[in-house]
């Protein structure tokens, strides 16, 4: 089957999608209100094709669906925890399949959504890490989880999703010439505070620097997970090129940007990163940055003998930071039963993984 070109809708900005339209209904002789009513059926009435859009006459339905197209995700399976956290394993249209987790607490409904099919980064601690590079998500890709996961709440009494963290499968600041698009989607497009969203990156400095030069307020989360570089290079291989002075460098200047919050991830792995010594220097760091700390007990992967570290410890953790000032929170692990947590998501990869031991 030869490759779709037609150019995807979801994964134009908003200014752009307006300017695309407008011209492609100018060249048709068609009104200039046609393109706000296409794009109220993308971003208000999460159209996922161009035959929903019945308030155009038939023949600019099928004069658009000529020259563009709606690639959402398809859902492909959805699991539902015992604690309400809910996976989808999205299908993209070239058959690849990324996840995206529903995380509801009290106050909250966050989606944690995927920017690439895979990880090239190979932290040694994490599932996707283990399973390799695929390809890169295009930003209707990402958005599209959003999109397609709204529809999903709202049809199961999640209600609205009111935070997004760029948290799932893959290194967002490696793929911007996606991610950014997708920022400026999700928050012009559908209406999502800048504030409610967060990307997680594990130190990527062009990406941190780009981020910190954008005026909107989105947040930051760096996974830093130890607070010295020899340390933090058995887990991160990210840190050899990017090594952590450049990085708080960076960050300093995302803080400059306007009040912008860093959160700092600190997955807590007994005896690897947990020793007390290590409490002093982190908490210099996240005071250095005025970052929050969320301290995150570590999510058993199959491809590593690693646990947890002892509760008694991780609250050695968060005291030692309280009482440095810091501002620190342990995440409470969800989903764990249906592989949703932190770390776990690796959609198909586990398959190659487990072929590729099956030929070796
Ligand atoms: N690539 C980005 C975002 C995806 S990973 C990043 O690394 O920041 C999302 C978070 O899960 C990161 O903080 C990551 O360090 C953490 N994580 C990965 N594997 C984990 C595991 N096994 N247990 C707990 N947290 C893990
Ligand atoms: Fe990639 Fe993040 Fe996993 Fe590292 S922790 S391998 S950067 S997804």
């Amino acid at each position: 089957m030869s490759p779709d070109v037609r150019p995807d809708l979801l994964s134009l900005t908003p200014d752009m999608l307006h300017q695309t339209l407008e011209e492609h209904f100018a060249s048709r002789g068609q009104p200039g209100y046609r393109a706000g009513q296409v794009q109220k059926w993308i971003y208000e009435g999460l159209a996922h094709s161009i035959d929903e859009m019945t308030d155009l006459p038939a023949s600019e339905r099928a004069a658009l669906v000529e020259v563009f197209r709606i690639d959402e995700p398809v859902a492909d399976t959805v699991q539902r925890s015992e604690d309400g956290t809910v996976k989808h394993l999205w299908r993209l249209s070239d058959g690849e399949l990324v996840e995206s987790v529903l995380i509801p607490t009290e106050r909250r409904l966050t989606l944690c959504i995927s920017s690439q099919v895979g990880c090239a980064m190979g932290c040694t601690f994490c599932a996707t890490g283990w399973g390799g590079f695929d390809r890169h998500l295009s930003a209707g890709e990402i958005a599209g989880q959003y999109r397609a996961s709204r529809r999903w709440a709202e049809q199961h009494d999640y209600g609205a999703i009111s935070n997004i963290v760029y948290m799932g499968m893959g290194e967002p600041l490696a793929n911007r010439k996606a991610i950014h698009p997708s920022l400026t989607i999700l928050n012009q497009g559908y209406g999502v505070g800048a504030r409610r969203i967060t990307v997680s990156t594990v130190g990527v400095v062009p990406g941190i620097v780009e981020l910190a030069n954008r005026p909107e307020q989105f947040k930051l989360a760096l996974s830093l997970h130890a607070p010295s570089g020899e340390l933090r290079r058995d887990l991160i291989p990210l840190e050899k090129r990017y090594p952590l002075p450049e990085v708080l460098a960076a960050l300093e200047r995302f803080d400059d940007g306007g009040g912008k919050r860093i959160t700092f991830e600190y997955t807590m792995i007994d005896g690897v990163n947990d020793a007390p010594e290590l409490i002093g220097p982190l908490g210099d760091l996240a005071l250095r940055v005025r970052a929050f700390v969320n301290l995150i007990p570590f999510n058993p992967i199959p491809y590593q003998s690693w646990g947890p570290s002892k509760p008694n410890r991780i609250r050695d953790f968060e005291q030692g930071l309280a009482k440095r000032g810091v501002s620190v929170a342990v995440r409470e692990t969800r989903g764990q039963d249906i592989d949703a947590a932190c770390g776990q998501l690796r959609g198909h990869t586990l398959v190659q993984i487990d072929e590729k031991r099956a030929r070796t």
